[in-house]
C-alpha cells in the first residue's frame, strides 16, 4: 500500500489534509499531565482516560503507524444568531447524529480494510500532538494547532486519529509554536476568565469550555461575568488571533444544516424547553450535558441572558424563574435579573424574594443589592 494512495483517498473523500506518524509514546505529555495531574483528573470522571493515550500501544497493540486526518469544521459560516453563543466546534457535530464527518471516517476506514489495514480511531491520544508530530501544522500559544495549508493556516481544525497495523514513512513534525513575533500574546490577554496562564499553558478548570459543561454546582459569582454570552463552549482566543483573521473574514456559505436547528438554539428557546425538546433537539448536536442535565442548559442560558444588556430577556427570566424548580437555575435568573436591572426586574426579585430560601434567598438578595 502506497503513501501517496491513501492521501489521495483521504483528500477525495473530503479531508483537508493527512498525515502520518510512529507509534511513539507521548513523553512530553506525560509530563504535563504529571504536573498539572487536579486540573485533569475531572476528565477521567467524564470517561476519558488520558493517561492510557500517552502510549498508542495501549489502544491497538498490533499497530505500527498513526494516520491523522485533518477536516475543518468551519468551513460554511455559521448563523450569526449562534456565534457568540456556542463554540464553532460544536455547532456542527455529528458524532452522535452519525452524518456527515461521521460517514466519511467511516468510508475512510473501509477503504483502508479493503486494502488490508486495520484501524483504531484513537479518543484518548492527544490529538493535536499528533497531529503536529505529523507535520500537520503547528502550535498557537492558546494551544490550537494552526494548520499548514487547510483553511488559510488558520486553526478551525480537528484532526482525527487513526491507529493502523501497517508500517508508513513518518512525515516532518513541526511540533512548535509558530506564531508571529509581532504579536504580542493576544489570546493570553483576550481569556475572560484567566485560564490561559501564559504560552501554552492553560488551567483547564477556568476554560469557559470546562464551565459551561463541566463546573460542578452553580457557576461561581466570580466567573458569570467574564463568560459573557457563551452558552457551551468559547471560542475567544481563537477569535482574536491574527493567524484565523484572514479566514475569519473570507465570505463562506452558509451552513444549512445548523441553520436548520439555529431557532433550538434560540435563547428564550432554550430558556423554557421540555425535557422532550431537549433530548430530541439539543442533545444530539451538543451533548457533553447529559440527560439529566437540562438546568444546566437553563442555568447557562440564564447567564448569557443577564450579559446581553438586552431587556427584552427580562419577562422571559421572570416566567423561567416561576417554571423551573431547580434552585441553581432559578439562583442564576435572579442574578440575571440583577445584572439586567430596571424596576420590572425588582418588582419581580422582590416578589421571588417572599417564597424563597436557602441558595436562592441568597442569590435574590445579592441581586436586589446589586439593583440598589
Ligand atoms: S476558550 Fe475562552 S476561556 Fe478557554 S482559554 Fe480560550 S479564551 Fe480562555
Ligand atoms: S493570538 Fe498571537 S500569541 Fe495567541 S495564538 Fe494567535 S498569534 Fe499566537
Amino acid at each position: 500500500m502506497q503513501k501517496a494512495d491513501i492521501i489521495q483517498k483521504a483528500l477525495e473523500i473530503g479531508f483537508e489534509d493527512i498525515g502520518f506518524r510512529t507509534m511513539e509514546p507521548f513523553e512530553s505529555q506525560k509530563a504535563v499531565l504529571e504536573s498539572r495531574e487536579i486540573e485533569y483528573d475531572f476528565t477521567l470522571d467524564k470517561g476519558l482516560n488520558l493517561r492510557k493515550g500517552l502510549d498508542p500501544k495501549n489502544i491497538m497493540p498490533n499497530g505500527k503507524s498513526i494516520i491523522v486526518l485533518l477536516d475543518v469544521y468551519f468551513k460554511w459560516a455559521y448563523p450569526t444568531q449562534m456565534e457568540g453563543y456556542f463554540g464553532r466546534c460544536y455547532m456542527d457535530d455529528d458524532r452522535i447524529i452519525r452524518d456527515q464527518l461521521y460517514n466519511r471516517v467511516k468510508e475512510f476506514r473501509s477503504y483502508l480494510r479493503d486494502n488490508g489495514i486495520d484501524s483504531r480511531f484513537a479518543g484518548n491520544i492527544p490529538h493535536r500532538l499528533t497531529a503536529a508530530r505529523a507535520g500537520l501544522g503547528t502550535y498557537g500559544k492558546n494551544n490550537f494547532l494552526y494548520s499548514r495549508k487547510a483553511a488559510l493556516n488558520s486553526s478551525w481544525i480537528s484532526p482525527i486519529p487513526l491507529i493502523v497495523d501497517y508500517k508508513f514513512e513518518t512525515d516532518d513534525p513541526t511540533d512548535f509554536v509558530g506564531c508571529p513575533s509581532w504579536c504580542k500574546n493576544t489570546c493570553i490577554s483576550s481569556c475572560p476568565t484567566g485560564a490561559l496562564r501564559g504560552p501554552r499553558n492553560l488551567d483547564p478548570r477556568k476554560c469557559i469550555s470546562y464551565l459551561s459543561y463541566y463546573q460542578v454546582g452553580i457557576t461561581p459569582l466570580d466567573f458569570r461575568e467574564p463568560m459573557g454570552t457563551w452558552v457551551y463552549g468559547c471560542d475567544r482566543c481563537q477569535e482574536v488571533c491574527p493567524r484565523n483573521r484572514v479566514w475569519l473574514s473570507e465570505d463562506l456559505p452558509p451552513n444549512e444544516r445548523v441553520k436548520a436547528k439555529m431557532n433550538d438554539f434560540d435563547l428564550t428557546n432554550l430558556l423554557h424547553m421540555d425535557q422532550k425538546t431537549y433530548q430530541k433537539k439539543v442533545w444530539p448536536h451538543m451533548f457533553y450535558m447529559s440527560f439529566e442535565e437540562i438546568w444546566r442548559w437553563k442555568m447557562n442560558t440564564a447567564r448569557a441572558m443577564g450579559n446581553t444588556n438586552d431587556l427584552k430577556y427580562i419577562p422571559e427570566l421572570i416566567r423561567a424563574f416561576e417554571e423551573n424548580e431547580d434552585e441553581r437555575v432559578k439562583g442564576m435568573i435572579a442574578w440575571a435579573l440583577g445584572r439586567l436591572g430596571g424596576e420590572e426586574s425588582k418588582i419581580a426579585l422582590e416578589r421571588f424574594k417572599l417564597n424563597s430560601i436557602g441558595s436562592v434567598k441568597n442569590e435574590i438578595e445579592h441581586a436586589l443589592n446589586i439593583l440598589a
